[in-house]
Formats: structure tokens, C-alpha cells, sequence
């Protein structure tokens, strides 16, 4: 029997993209004739005209499927959703706007047929990226590094090609704030890394401002490390030190020179410098409790208005 390879596709605002992608994608899986395909994209809440889009190629080639979401849920929710839904027995993920080249798929099968769960995709290069923006990215993979014991990877992909059993793993894990690139290290199995030099996108713009990557980068940290709370503790008793010794310092001096009122402005300076100290702590205490009192709601990582089923009722 024909194997099935699913191809989830994350879309917010990709008209532009999809009809390079399609020409593309088709022209692989044209190469791989010993597989069936299925393409499932995910209109994550878009305000163009991908939805319509991805509706006229379901028509042309039915083995295009769409999943339309009520709102935008973010890419992670859509990856999550299309892996939920993905019927294949390989599952790939990759980006609509051919940063991800489809080209790479014939060579990550191969490694695939060779026994691995996962082939995962990094890119060598950060080229055509604000100087600003490699630079943070690199020191971020360097701190989470050291923070987490999950291993993430320097300029990994969310392109990947798995094995259902992968892809099942990965959808046991419900919780939701998620970030795939620790999840998918988090489920193990054997992963194979392919490198590839970076490519600008074929249309439409990214989603990503710096801002918006920033705060991922915190999501990131905080979903898959707690030493940050350590720090909280670890100032706690630096500050307790620090303040026995001072008495003592204080207490002697006194006996010995008596006590003149002076050290007003110290006082302020530590009265500011420990509040801000217990601020940023009792904020980092926070950080965790958001996202804690956000898993105990429960609620649906991701919301359907519309699939491709509706339109044969
Ligand atoms: N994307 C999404 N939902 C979002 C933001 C992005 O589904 O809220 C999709 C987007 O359509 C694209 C992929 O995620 O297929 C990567 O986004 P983008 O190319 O903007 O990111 P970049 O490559 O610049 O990191
Ligand atoms: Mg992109």
C-alpha cells in the first residue's frame, strides 16, 4: 500500500504566497511517486483573501485540505491544529512562504525510509535578517541553552518531516502555551539535522516584529525552564548576607564612634535598589503564575470556523 505524507502549512495573511508554494510543493510531490500526498493548510485567522484562495485550489486538486480558524490563534496553535488533523502516516511541517524549500523533502524521506523518527531542518545562514535580530537570536539560544535541559537548537526550523508515532507524542502533550521548538525536543526519538542556507520569502511580509519575537523568546524560557524562580531565592540570600554583615559592620562602628546622624542618601539608595530587587522577583513569580493560571482554564488551543468538508455538504 501507498504511504500517505501530509504537508501542514501554517497560513495568516499568505495570499500572495500560496500560488508560488503550490507550484512548488506540487513539482516534489510529483518527483516522489511512490507516495500519496494530502496538502493541509491552516487559514490561522487571515484578513486577506487566503481563505477564498485555499477554497478555489481544494476545487482544482482535492488532495488540497484547509482548516479556517474562528480567529488568529498564532502559528503554534495552527501547527498543533494541522497535526491534529494531518491523516498522513509522515507528517511535515513547513512555512507557506517557501522559506522552508519543499525541495529539501525527497532527501529528508530518504532519511526517514533510513529509520529515523524525525527529520529536522536549521538554517546555516541568518542572512537577509536585521544585524539586531541575529544577534539577540544567537544570545537567546545561548541563555536558554544553559536555562533548560531540553535542547534547543541555534537557528532551527519549524520544518520537519515525522513518523506518525512522533507526531503522536506530540499531540499527547495538550498544554497551551506551547512552543514547538522545545516540544519537539521534549518528545525525543531520533532526529536527523539537514542545514540549509536561508532564503527570503517568495511574497507578502513576515509576522514577526522584533517585539513580538522578544516576547516569544520569554515564552520560550519560561515554558521549559524554572531556574528563573532560583533567582529569586538566590537574591533573597545574598541580600539577607549582605544585611548581617552591614548590622555587624554598623553595631561596631557605633561603639566605637558614637552615632552621628549620616547615610541619609545610602539608606534611600538601598531602600530603592532592594525594592527593585523584590519587584523584579515577585515579577518573575508572576511570569510563571500567568501562564500556570492560563493551563488551569483548559481552554481549546485552537478554534474552527470552516473546513473543506463544508464545502460537499
Ligand atoms: N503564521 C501563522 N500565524 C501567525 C503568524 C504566522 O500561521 O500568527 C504562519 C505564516 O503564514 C507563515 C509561518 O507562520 O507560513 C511563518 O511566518 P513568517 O514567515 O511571517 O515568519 P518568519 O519566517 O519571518 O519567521
Ligand atoms: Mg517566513
Amino acid at each position: 500500500m501507498e504511504k500517505l505524507v501530509s504537508i501542514v502549512v501554517p497560513c495568516y495573511n499568505e495570499e500572495s504566497a500560496i500560488p508560488y508554494f503550490y507550484d512548488e510543493i506540487i513539482k516534489v510531490a510529483k518527483k516522489m511517486k511512490d507516495l500519496n500526498f494530502e496538502f493541509l493548510f491552516i487559514n490561522d485567522g487571515s484578513n486577506d483573501n487566503t481563505l477564498d484562495v485555499l477554497k478555489e485550489y481544494h476545487q482544482k486538486d482535492s488532495r488540497i485540505r484547509f482548516i479556517s480558524f474562528s480567529r488568529n490563534f498564532g502559528k503554534e496553535a495552527a501547527i498543533y491544529a494541522g497535526l491534529e488533523n494531518a491523516k498522513g502516516d509522515y507528517i511535515a511541517t513547513m512555512d507557506a512562504d517557501l522559506q522552508d524549500p519543499p525541495s529539501l523533502l525527497p532527501k529528508m524521506f530518504d532519511y526517514i525510509e533510513e529509520g529515523y523518527d524525525c527529520v529536522a531542518t536549521r538554517r546555516t545562514t541568518r542572512k537577509g535578517e536585521p544585524v539586531i535580530r541575529s544577534f539577540f537570536a544567537r544570545k537567546f539560544y545561548k541563555l536558554i541553552n544553559k536555562l533548560s535541559k531540553i535542547e534547543m537548537v541555534d537557528g532551527a526550523r519549524d520544518y520537519r518531516l515525522m513518523s506518525r508515532k512522533m507526531v503522536d507524542a506530540i499531540l499527547s502533550l495538550k498544554e497551551y502555551n506551547r512552543y514547538s521548538k522545545g516540544l519537539f525536543s521534549f518528545v525525543g526519538f531520533e532526529t536527523k539535522w539537514i542545514e540549509f542556507e536561508n532564503v527570503e520569502r517568495v511574497a507578502g511580509e513576515t509576522k514577526w516584529s522584533f517585539w513580538k519575537l522578544f516576547i516569544y523568546a520569554i515564552e520560550g524560557i519560561i515554558g521549559f525552564s524554572t531556574v528563573p524562580l532560583m533567582i529569586a531565592a538566590i537574591f533573597g540570600i545574598l541580600f539577607c548576607l549582605l544585611a548581617f554583615i552591614l548590622i555587624i559592620v554598623i553595631i561596631v562602628k557605633t561603639l566605637i564612634y558614637g552615632d552621628p546622624v549620616s547615610g541619609w542618601p545610602s539608606t534611600i539608595c538601598i531602600i530603592f535598589l532592594v525594592s527593585g530587587v523584590q519587584l523584579f522577583c515577585s515579577g518573575i513569580m508572576g511570569a510563571y503564575l500567568s501562564k500556570t493560571y492560563l493551563e488551569t482554564k483548559n481552554r481549546p488551543i485552537y478554534i474552527v470556523k470552516e473546513t473543506e468538508g463544508d464545502l460537499h455538504e
